[in-house]
C-alpha cells in the first residue's frame, strides 16, 4: 500500500493551511476533502461574505477564500482527493488511513475535519423550495451578521448558551431588534455574558420559548414563536433567524482511536496540535470548541503541519 508522509485529512482553512504548509515543506502531503460527509471547504463553502478574514479589505465570498486555499496548496504539489475517510487505525505504525475508494498508510495525519454547527428542523429554515437557509436563516452571526439584509431588522438568536449570548450581542451593530429564542426559563451561558445580555437595551429573551414557522419572499420576513407555558402562538416581524444551539465535532470517524474531550472535540497538548497519539496532530475546530474562526483554524493548521514536519525530521522519517 502506499506510503505517504502526511496525510491531512480536512479542507476547511485549517486543512488546505496544513497543506500549503507541508507541501512547501516538500512533504508531498495527500489531503482527503471530504465528499458525502459535508461540503468540501468546510463550514465557509455556506457562508456567503467573509468580512473577517485579514487581507480582504472588501470581504471574500466563503467559497471564493476556500478555492483559493485550494488552489494555493495545489501549487505546491498537495494531493487532493475528494473523497470521505471512513476509518483510521492508530494501533500500528505507520497508520493506516482507509478512504471511500483510496486507502493509504501514513507517516503523520493532521485530523481538519471541522465542526458542524447544528440546525433544527424547522418549518422554513431548510435549503430547499420554500426554505430560507442563507436567505435570512444562518446558524453563524459572526460570519453572516453584517449582511445588509440583516440591517435595521428584528433578529432571532435561538440557543441559550455563551454562543447565542456571543452572537446576540455582536447583532445589535446591525438589527433593530435582538430577541433571543430559548427553550428554558434559565439560560445556559456563562454570568458576565448573561449579564450583558440581560442588561442590553436592544436585546430581549423569549423564554419557554421556540420558533416554529420561518416565512419570507426571497428572504426571511416573519417568525411564528411558540411559548410552551402559555401554549401563546405570535407571528412576529422578523430580518433573520441564527440558530446558536451548539456545534458538533466531526470525529465520529475516528471511532475510539484518540483521546477526545467529552464534548467530542479532539485533546490537544495545550498550545500544540498534538494529540495522545504521536505523529497524529489536529488542527480549527474539530479540536477548537471556543474561537471557530477561519483565521484561528488556518493558523492552528500552519501549526500542525511544522509540529509534523519537526516530528517527522526526529524520527528520521524525511529521509
Ligand atoms: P451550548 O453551551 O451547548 O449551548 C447550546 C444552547 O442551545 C443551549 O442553551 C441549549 O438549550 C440550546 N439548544 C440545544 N439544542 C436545542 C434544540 N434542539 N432546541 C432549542 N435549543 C437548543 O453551545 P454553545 O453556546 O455553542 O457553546 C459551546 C461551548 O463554547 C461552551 O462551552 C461555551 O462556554 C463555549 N463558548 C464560549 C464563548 C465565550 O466564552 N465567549 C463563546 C461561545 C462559546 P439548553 O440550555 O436548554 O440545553
Amino acid at each position: 500500500m502506499e506510503r505517504i508522509k502526511v496525510v491531512v485529512i480536512g479542507s476547511g482553512p485549517a486543512g488546505y493551511t496544513a497543506a500549503i504548509y507541508a507541501s512547501r515543506a516538500n512533504l508531498s502531503p495527500l489531503l482527503y476533502e471530504g465528499f458525502f460527509s459535508g461540503v468540501a471547504g468546510g463550514q465557509l463553502m455556506t457562508t456567503t461574505d467573509v468580512e473577517n478574514y485579514p487581507g480582504f479589505p472588501e470581504g471574500i465570498s466563503g467559497p471564493s477564500l476556500m478555492e483559493s486555499f485550494r488552489k494555493q496548496a495545489q501549487r505546491f504539489g498537495t494531493q487532493i482527493l475528494t473523497e470521505d475517510v471512513n476509518e483510521v487505525d492508530f494501533s500500528k505504525y505507520p497508520y493506516f488511513i482507509k478512504g471511500h475508494t483510496r486507502s493509504v498508510l501514513a507517516d503523520s495525519v493532521i485530523i481538519a475535519t471541522g465542526a458542524t454547527a447544528k440546525r433544527l428542523d424547522i418549518a422554513g429554515a431548510g435549503e430547499g423550495e420554500g426554505g430560507f437557509w442563507q436567505k435570512g436563516v444562518t446558524a453563524c452571526a459572526v460570519c453572516d451578521g453584517a449582511m445588509p439584509i440583516f440591517r435595521n431588522k428584528d433578529l432571532y438568536v435561538i440557543g441559550g448558551g455563551d454562543s447565542a449570548m456571543e452572537e446576540s450581542l455582536y447583532l445589535t451593530k446591525f438589527g433593530s431588534k435582538v430577541y433571543i429564542v430559548h427553550r428554558r426559563d434559565a439560560l445556559r451561558a456563562s454570568k458576565i455574558m448573561q449579564e450583558r445580555v440581560l442588561n442590553h437595551p436592544k436585546i430581549e429573551v423569549l423564554w419557554d420559548s421556540e420558533i416554529i414557522s420561518i416565512e419570507g419572499d426571497q428572504v426571511v420576513r416573519q417568525v411564528t414563536t411558540l411559548n410552551h407555558k402559555s401554549g401563546k402562538q405570535e407571528k412576529r416581524e422578523a430580518g433573520g433567524v441564527f440558530f446558536a444551539v451548539g456545534h458538533i465535532p466531526n470525529t465520529a470517524f475516528l471511532k475510539g482511536q484518540i483521546a477526545l474531550h467529552d464534548n467530542g472535540y479532539v485533546k490537544v497538548k495545550p498550545g500544540t496540535s498534538e494529540t495522545n497519539v504521536e505523529l497524529v496532530f489536529a488542527a480549527g475546530d474539530v479540536q477548537d470548541h471556543v474561537y471557530r474562526q477561519a483565521v484561528t483554524a488556518a493558523g492552528s493548521g500552519c501549526m500542525a503541519a511544522i509540529e509534523a514536519e519537526r516530528m517527522l525530521s526526529l524520527r528520521g522519517l524525511l529521509g
